[in-house]
């Protein structure tokens, strides 16, 4: 067990070990996994009373911190009147608020909304919307998708079959998922201007192939789990244009991005053609659509790609989940925006990263620093060489914070409510591993 583990406590680790699967882990070599029993703005607090600063947000999504009484209240209220309900023929208010809620503050052009369960299935959900959309404009041999290398869009088959190729799904589970194409990815950085040959291979492979692609699927400005690159703005403006140049539809997956975290409501808001942001013919959102309070996601599309689904001969849109459009989840997203509509999040985020910027950039001096970056409310350290992530996890815990580290990269991406204490014993605790790393 991990040494904070007090041999007393209530969670029984030794059924956990033996039976309970988490997130990328072996069955029969697991590794102890830390007891949460309860959790309240940015602190999480273990099953022997240690308390940790929280720097991931549970992976992005809880973004107004834990146990936020508006959002419990909501939640509670929903319980009490309606927790789930079909939506096969059938339709309720907490599904309407949240499409007029979400309709209201994405681009334009984006007004129809499938309520999906996970981000994977919202990934999924949009694949098979470009592919239905080109049956119904007569070309159904567009069916191919295009993406960038180090990219990542979840743990389902279409999904991963957009993920990077270099990855290890990719090549465990072979023909299932090696059907589409990859160009390198973006090279320029947030910061500075696109790099003149960026763009080229992507513009090579749609001059080559366009008559095959359905869609290009990009995160856009941040590729997350495949290394957390920040990209520069304009090689998406760049590749808007390719994609209307081609007639290919461009997906934009802000599973990660969206809802504040890179300091704009949404991250293709740092792309803007003529004063007017980049567009996507779809959008995927999940994460922190509840606030992290529950699973839902979304792909939202244009009534363009809605109009071609129609027109397909299927007739409607080949998806629906049991668990599709869930009156408790959409509640408790409707609180998270109603929260993000009224909260200072522009500010908070604004000072977060000007203080990660600050506490973060002596990191680059450290021997195994490889390079220090900041965008929004994320913070990266990243090393020469892959760490070792449960040593490292229990270091944090020791120093009192959870951060979850992975590959060669020491990150975080805290909850916006962070005060400037907590903020500054995770960037401490992320310079002292990160020195500490020979
Ligand atoms: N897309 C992106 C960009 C992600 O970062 C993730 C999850 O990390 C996903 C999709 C998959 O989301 P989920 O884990 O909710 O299935």
């Amino acid at each position: 067990l991990p040494k904070n583990h007090a041999q007393t406590s209530s969670i029984d680790f030794e059924f956990d070990k033996q039976h309970i699967w988490h997130p990328y882990t072996s069955m029969t070599q697991a590794l102890p996994a830390f007891g949460v029993v309860s959790a309240q703005g940015c602190e999480l607090t273990l099953d022997d009373g240690k308390v940790l600063v929280d720097g991931t947000s549970s992976w992005w999504a809880c973004v107004h911190g834990y146990s936020h009484p508006a959002i419990l209240d909501t939640m509670q209220q929903q319980l009490g009147t309606l927790s789930h309900v079909m939506f096969g023929g059938i339709t309720h208010q907490p599904a309407i608020e949240l499409s007029k809620k979400l309709v209201g503050i994405t681009s334009p052009k984006l007004t129809k909304v499938f309520l999906a369960d996970s981000g994977s299935i919202a990934v999924e959900v949009a694949l098979k919307m470009a592919l239905q959309y080109w049956q119904g404009r007569s070309q159904s041999q567009k069916q191919r998708i295009l993406t960038v290398k180090c990219g990542y869009h979840g743990d389902t088959f279409a999904a991963m079959s957009v993920c990077d190729p270099e990855g290890g799904m990719h090549t465990m589970f072979g023909d299932s998922v090696t059907q589409h194409e990859f160009v390198s990815a973006p090279q320029s950085r947030f910061d500075e201007p696109l790099l003149s040959h960026d763009l080229d291979e992507m513009r090579a492979k749609l001059i080559s192939q366009h008559s095959e692609i359905a869609a290009v699927i990009i995160e856009p400005i941040l590729q997350g789990a495949g290394g957390m690159r920040f990209y520069s703005p304009e090689y998406l403006i760049g590749l808007r244009k390719l994609c209307d140049e081609f007639n290919v539809l461009l997906i934009l997956d802000e599973i990660a991005t969206g809802f504040g975290r890179t300091g704009k409501l949404f991250a293709y808001e740092h792309a803007a053609i003529d004063g007017q942001c980049v567009e996507a013919d779809i959008l995927c959102l999940g994460k922190a659509l509840t606030g992290g309070y529950i699973s839902l996601a979304v792909t939202m599309c244009s009534d363009e790609v809605a109009q071609g689904i129609s027109d397909s001969p299927a007739g409607v849109f080949m998806h629906g989940p049991t668990f599709m459009g869930n009156p408790l989840a959409c509640a408790a997203a409707c609180a998270s925006l109603d929260l993000l509509a009224q909260d200072d999040w522009q500010d908070q985020i604004k000072q977060i990263e000007r203080q990660m910027k600050i506490e973060l950039k002596g990191a680059i001096d450290y021997p195994e620093v490889k390079d220090v970056r900041v965008l929004g409310a994320i913070g990266v350290i990243e090393m020469n060489s892959t760490v070792n992530t449960a040593e490292l996890q229990q270091e944090f815990v020791d120093l009192g914070v959870w951060i979850r580290p992975f590959s060669n990269l020491i990150y975080i991406m805290p909850p916006f409510v962070i005060t400037s204490a907590e903020l500054t014993k995770l960037t401490s605790a992320m310079k002292h591993v990160a020195k500490g790393i020979t």
